[in-house]
């Protein structure tokens, strides 16, 4: 049996250890398709209400929130308390439980290229001073990041790994128009070109089971998007939580979500069309609690991945 070439295989041939991701919150941060840049209300499946209060833990952060005109960032010291803090508690515990020799410190939550860059520079130095950071993971869209961000993300990709996380999704302007997503897929497409020209490393986000997209969509998408030269993709199932557009689209009957078996069908073609040196950062996904609403074996994490080897074993492959 083949094993698939994960982001795990990829850490660890090139440090030499066990390398994990830190995943960051910094309160303060938003995204333009929810401020009103771009868009209101963000992209349909997006629970952005609880997402903007469990990130905004610090009290004085409450109602603070930055954009790319921001003028000043008065909050900055207590940004960067934040990212020290999230960061040694995760780490230790990586460190105390799976055994974590080195760190990347993962910038997760809402757009995070999405500030002042004088306010974006402080936090990605104070990120790669801690103990142990071999880089940075910045997830963003690609309408949110500006080209003297790019060039100093470039410029620290010298020593440093770096890496940009672009939500692609979709090829498809219809299905981003549907998602309400507020930038097309040419807009994506050449960041991902830009961002590699500077030799960055880039993951791509994709979306399985968008609304009317058919399996040819969803390949296609699969395809161009590793034609753009990303070095890694998280595949995703559309799920559909609680207090979103989608969710109210599903309740009124509109919306089907995808069902196991097409994602199952659908992610092994995706898998057997991609280029060997790109790694699965993520293979499906899924949550447990009473915000998911449908479809109901995205609940269980352990038993979508027990489903996804048998899937890929008939290829003579696993996860
Ligand atoms: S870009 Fe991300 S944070 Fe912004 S609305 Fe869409 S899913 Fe939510």
């Amino acid at each position: 049996m083949e094993q698939i070439y994960t982001f795990g295989n990829y850490l660890k041939s090139k440090f030499g250890c066990k390398v994990y991701k830190v995943g960051i919150n910094i309160s303060g941060f938003t995204c333009p398709n929810i401020d009103g840049t771009v868009a209101k209300g963000g992209c349909t499946f997006c629970e952005n209400d609880s997402f903007s209060a469990s990130t905004n833990e610090i009290k004085d952060l409450k109602g603070f929130y930055l954009n790319l005109d921001s003028k000043t960032n008065p909050n900055l010291h207590l940004q960067l308390q934040q990212l020290k803090s999230q960061f040694n508690t995760i780490s230790k515990m990586q460190r105390e439980i799976y055994g974590a020799k080195k760190f990347i410190v993962y910038f997760q939550s809402f757009t995070n290229t999405y500030a002042p860059f004088q306010t974006l520079k402080a936090l990605y130095d104070e990120a790669l001073s801690f103990d142990d950071v071999v880089g940075l993971s910045i997830g963003t869209r690609s309408d949110s990041i500006t080209d003297e961000t790019l060039n100093y993300l470039a410029k620290l990709n010298k020593d440093k790994e770096i890496w940009i996380e672009f939500g692609i999704q979709s090829i498809y302007d219809e299905t981003l128009k549907k998602i309400n997503r507020g930038h097309d897929a040419q807009n994506v497409k050449e960041w991902i070109i830009k961002a590699k020209e500077k030799d960055l490393s880039v993951c791509g986000h994709l979306i399985f089971g968008l609304p009317d997209e058919d399996k040819e969509m969803m390949l296609q998408t699969a395809k161009e998007a590793y034609s753009w030269g990303i070095d890694s993709v998280k595949y995703h199932p559309l799920y559909v939580v609680k207090r979103t557009a989608l969710g109210n689209d599903f309740s009124k009957g509109k919306f089907t979500p995808i069902s196991e078996e097409d994602y199952l069908d659908i992610l092994v073609q995706s898998i057997l069309l991609k280029p060997k040196n790109i790694s699965v950062q993520r293979i499906t996904a899924g949550i447990d609690d009473d915000s998911l609403l449908a479809p109901d074996w995205c609940r269980d994490k352990n038993k979508q991945v027990k489903n996804i080897n048998k899937a890929l074993k008939a290829f003579g492959l696993k996860y």
